[in-house]
């Protein structure tokens, strides 16, 4: 998971940096940090929590420059600890670097060993630092930023999207099937990407698009320039983001997310009709899905539960009665909603069976005569590789019970999965360009134990064409 953002803006870069991660907020709550360059000398912060305890209005004023990267992190890899905070920074020789990742890297662990044998040092567990060690390997040697990036783009594997700050020049880079989002924005005044275009919005930009799978950008006083520099035979959009992860209001490859949910909400009607008296969403991952449902159906949409918005991290729940106490302050049945009412409630998605055994049972004890379950997704058999934070396979309550023994286990009336065909409809991408890693067990790339479908890349290398999109003041 994780969010990063890199802008290059004449008119500075520490606020619209921050803005901009505080519309990334939900891809990672554990740490922030920013860093820029004003020509001269680098600025840099870093903080755990939230973006907004991670920074004040002094530090912000404190980081000069118009070029800048910035990372909200939710760890994937590499463990919590105040080293691993993203964005990476580092001098080597005269320059300065700053980088910042989005995705997993499923080669980290065999480079990093490589890399070690070869009497180099790590100093965080992030894959990060392994892209930056694999930029320097071929810097040191060529002292040219373009084809180190090439070179990282020929040895790293997996889901990578990266912004990377080389003195004042800013540089992005996605990974060849493009598994997780990436776009492009103009602002008043410069240039952001971003893991998502509610940043964009942030700071009143306009969305130009997505960078593309294997596309290297890179953004300086000239303008920006764009660069092929691997082209897959396949993509491989990571289909979770579609259904939980990213924003409703971001535009994933074209799509508005908000659409794709609704869309799946109807296809989740016709799939499994059932007569009730209320569509309820599981706030707030159901809330798209379900106006869908209840518009194809005609049920009307009311809200069973309201969740506390000021609801921070949890705390350690020794007693049975705490955790109960936490799930009723999270999550507040509306009593004169449910009452002697047959509900149709809708999630996006059943991992370990926790949430959703816990909402039936609320539902229940206010009185619902029925409870009809509906998922925006395919049962989740497989742990994700790619990015997404996902139990092994052992905690997926669907890895080993088919869908009834999952209706008994969360005691609902009814219980329904969206079908995998149905899904990819409603996301309007054909199946062969998304990763469904979790959904069917298939990769898109190579991991040892599991099965993949054929990696196929080809890595245009010193051939690529530089294309300028727009010169400066365009
Ligand atoms: P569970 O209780 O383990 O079945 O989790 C299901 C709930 O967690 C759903 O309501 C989802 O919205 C949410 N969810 C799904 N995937 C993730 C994830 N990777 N991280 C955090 N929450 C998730």
């Amino acid at each position: 998971m994780c969010g990063i953002v890199g802008i290059y803006d004449a008119g500075g870069v520490s606020f619209s940096l921050y803005h901009a991660l505080y519309a990334l907020q939900h891809r990672g709550q554990e740490s922030a940090g920013i860093t820029t360059f004003d020509g001269g000398r680098i600025h840099k912060h870093k903080g755990q929590g939230l973006i907004s305890e991670a920074f004040d209005e002094e530090t912000l004023r404190s980081l000069e420059g118009i070029v800048g990267v910035g990372h909200v992190r939710y760890p994937t890899s590499g463990a919590n600890l105040p080293e691993n905070i993203q964005p990476f920074n580092f001098r080597f020789r005269e320059h300065f670097f700053a980088i910042a990742h989005n995705g997993n890297l499923v080669n980290a662990k065999a480079l990093r060993e490589n890399y070690e044998a070869n009497g180099e040092i790590f100093s965080t567990t992030s894959d990060t630092e392994v892209i930056a060690s694999t930029f320097v390997q071929e810097f040191k040697r060529s002292s040219n930023v373009l084809d180190s990036i090439v070179h990282c783009m020929r040895t790293l594997q997996g889901s990578y999207s990266v912004v990377m700050m080389v003195d004042g020049c800013l540089y992005a880079f996605r990974d060849p099937m493009g598994i997780k989002p990436f776009c492009l924005g103009k602002t008043e005044s410069g240039y952001i990407v971003a893991s998502e275009s509610v940043a964009v919005d942030a700071l009143r930009g306009e969305l130009i698009r997505d960078v593309r799978p294997g596309e290297l950008l890179q953004i300086d006083a000239q303008g920006i320039r764009s660069r092929q520099i691997a082209i897959a035979k396949r993509k491989a959009h990571c289909i979770f983001e579609f259904i939980y992860f990213a924003r409703a209001d971001s535009v994933l490859e074209g799509k508005l997310v908000y659409d794709v949910r609704r869309r799946i909400g109807e296809h989740l009607y016709e799939e499994a009709k059932v007569k009730a008296d209320l569509v309820s969403p599981v706030p707030d991952s159901g809330t798209s899905i379900a106006i869908g449902y209840s518009h194809r159906s005609g049920i009307p949409y009311l809200e069973a539960l309201m969740k506390n918005r000021y609801m921070g991290r949890t705390f350690i729940k020794s007693s049975q009665r705490e955790r109960e106490m936490a799930v009723r302050i999270k999550l507040n049945p509306i009593k004169q909603h449910i009452r002697g009412r047959s509900v149709v409630l809708v999630d996006d998605s059943i991992v370990r069976g926790t949430t959703s055994g816990r909402i039936v049972n609320l539902m229940k004890e206010e009185g619902a005569s029925e409870v009809h379950v509906r998922i925006g997704s395919p049962p989740i058999i497989a742990p994700c590789y790619l990015g997404v934070d996902m139990p092994t396979r052992e905690e997926l309550i669907a890895s080993d019970k088919g869908v009834e023994k999952v209706r008994e286990h969360i005691a609902a009336t009814t219980l329904h999965h969206i079908s995998l065909a149905a899904l990819v409809d409603a996301i309007g991408i054909q199946i062969e360009d998304l990763c469904t890693g979790c959904l069917t067990s298939h990769y898109p790339v190579q991991i040892e134990g599991e099965s993949c479908a054929q990696r196929s890349v080809d890595i245009v290398g010193g051939t690529y064409q530089t294309k300028l999109l727009e010169a400066k003041g365009a």
